[in-house]
Formats: C-alpha cells, sequence, structure tokens
C-alpha cells in the first residue's frame, strides 16, 4: 500500500519510522511518502494561510499550494504508470467518525493520500475540486479538536497498517479486537491477563487456566457483553435477539437487560411497544 501525506510539519510524522508501522515499512509492506506542503508555495515567506472571507478568528490554508501538491503527486504516479487513483483523506473534526469499519476499508485500498490541516482548515474548494474526479473521505477522530491533522493521520494510519496482511506477526490477532468486525462487531474486547497467575495477591480468572477453549470463549464473550453494557452501551442498544446465542442473552439478562419484541435494551431504558 502507497501512503503520502501531506503537512506543513513533516517533522510530525517521525513515528511513521518506528515500531509496527516502521517494521512494514522496511518491509516494503507500506510505502509512506511525506511531503513539505511549503515546497508548493513561491513567495519569499512559503505563505500557506489567509484570512477568511467573511470575517472571523483564525486563518483558512490556501488553496493553490493543496492543489499544485495534489496535482503533482497525481502526475507523477501516472507518469510512472500507475494505474489506480487514490483515496483523499482529509482529517477534520467536522468527517463521518473514524471508526474499525473505515480503517477495513481503507485498509483495502492501494493508495491513500492523507491532507492533514492546520488553522480553520482548508479552503473548501480543495475538497469539491478533487470530490469531482476522487474518493474523497473527510474523516474526524473523535468529537474534540485538535490543532493540526497530523496526529488523526497517525492513528489513522496505524490502524489501517495493522490491519494489512503481513503486518502483525499472529494474522489471528486483530480478529477478537473490539469492533472487529463478525462477533466482535458491536463489543469492545474484555480484560487480558498474562503471567505470573497470581500477583500482589490479585489471581487470574481460574478460567482461563483451565485449557478448556470452550469455556475460555464463552467467558471471554461473556466478559465482553458486560464490558460494553457498562462502557458502551449504546454499541449494544437494540441489539436483535436474533443476533445473539442463548448465552449471549442470559448474560445480557443478568447484567438487568431487557428483551422486549425481538430486541435487547439497557436497564431502565424506555422500551418501545
Ligand atoms: N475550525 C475547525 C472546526 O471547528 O472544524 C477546526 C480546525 S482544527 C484547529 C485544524 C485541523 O486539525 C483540522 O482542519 C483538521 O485537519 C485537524 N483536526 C482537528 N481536530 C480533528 C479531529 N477531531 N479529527 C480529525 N482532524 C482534526
Amino acid at each position: 500500500m502507497r501512503l503520502d501525506v501531506i503537512t506543513i510539519f513533516p517533522e510530525y510524522l517521525a513515528p511513521l519510522d518506528l515500531s509496527l508501522v516502521g517494521k512494514a515499512r522496511e518491509r516494503g509492506q507500506l510505502d509512506v511518502r511525506v511531503h513539505d506542503l511549503r515546497q508548493w508555495t513561491h513567495d519569499r515567506h512559503h505563505t500557506v494561510d489567509d484570512t477568511p472571507y467573511g470575517g472571523g478568528p483564525g486563518m483558512v490554508m490556501k488553496p493553490e499550494p493543496w492543489g499544485e501538491a495534489l496535482d503533482q503527486l497525481l502526475d507523477g504516479a501516472r507518469a510512472e504508470g500507475r494505474a489506480e487513483e487514490p483515496t483523499l483523506v482529509v482529517p477534520t473534526p467536522s468527517g463521518a467518525p473514524f471508526t474499525q469499519e473505515l480503517a477495513v476499508e481503507l485498509s483495502g485500498r492501494p493508495w491513500l493520500v492523507f491532507t492533514p490541516a492546520r488553522y480553520e482548515g482548508i479552503d473548501r474548494r480543495v475538497v469539491e475540486e478533487y470530490a469531482s474526479r476522487l474518493n474523497v473521505r473527510e474523516v474526524s477522530i473523535g468529537d474534540y479538536v485538535l490543532a493540526g491533522g497530523e496526529a488523526p493521520v497517525l492513528v489513522m494510519v496505524e490502524a489501517v497498517a495493522r490491519l494489512l496482511p503481513g503486518v502483525l506477526g499472529n494474522a489471528e490477532s486483530h480478529r477478537d479486537d473490539s469492533f472487529a468486525p463478525g462477533a466482535m462487531e458491536r463489543l469492545l474486547e474484555g480484560p487480558v491477563y498474562t503471567k505470573p497467575p497470581s500477583w500482589r495477591e490479585r489471581d487470574v480468572p481460574e478460567v482461563l487456566l483451565s485449557g478448556h477453549h470452550g469455556r475460555v470463549a464463552r467467558w471471554r464473550r461473556d466478559q465482553a457483553l458486560a464490558r460494553t453494557a457498562s462502557h458502551r452501551p449504546d454499541l449494544l442498544a437494540g441489539i436483535g435477539s436474533a443476533e445473539l446465542d442463548r448465552a449471549d442473552r442470559e448474560k445480557l439478562c443478568e447484567l438487568g437487560w431487557v428483551e422486549s419484541d425481538g430486541r435487547f435494551w439497557p436497564p431502565g431504558d424506555r422500551v418501545e411497544e
């Protein structure tokens, strides 16, 4: 997979040399290219921002450097004989939420271009221009505002990279992750333990030492249900009974959830007639 990041702070992306992403780059599984947006400015001060039309506080990133940068990447790839177009990932707090589902989708793309902004963001016409010819995703990593999009890019690249074939040592590792597509789609992963079996008089749950795969799987599922019910009831709310097996339903009832009209509802929630 190829990843391009255009930023006014290339140094901010230094962590992409480390750990899992760094190793994937060394192995040639990821081709990461970080570009300084200011190389596409033409004035003495390498200006990338200007005052907002309509007034208001803060500055807005000028469209010209972004346009030149993106055109050069696209033209360069075409000249290299690259057939596919990139997906443009635009970090913004006003974007669609970045979810595991979106990470999975992006991990299937051959080429991603990230445009982390600063100031009040990028002149709107840039997104409009490229949305007319590329797949553009405006993405938020959460309901808070950061000073720039570089940290969101680090978040997204790590989430995507660990899904690429061969990047995680054990291909099964993300199967049981919170939010993993399939059985864990709406569940948070429960607690995990390692040696020693007893630490400061706290023991690892007996079932995990039993070697009984069926009981271990059931225990993990119960823990995931309990944790999700407690920390993120919104993920479970309204879950269809048909999506749950008998033991799941019993666990939710034990946690005070109510089954009504083929669905499960949190304790105290209004049950729809
Ligand atoms: N005025 C903008 C707003 O309220 O939507 C916030 C601009 S923010 C100070 C500057 C840049 O940081 C954004 O354009 C975006 O690239 C990045 N950014 C900040 N918070 C983000 C978030 N939660 N998710 C993704 N990107 C974010």
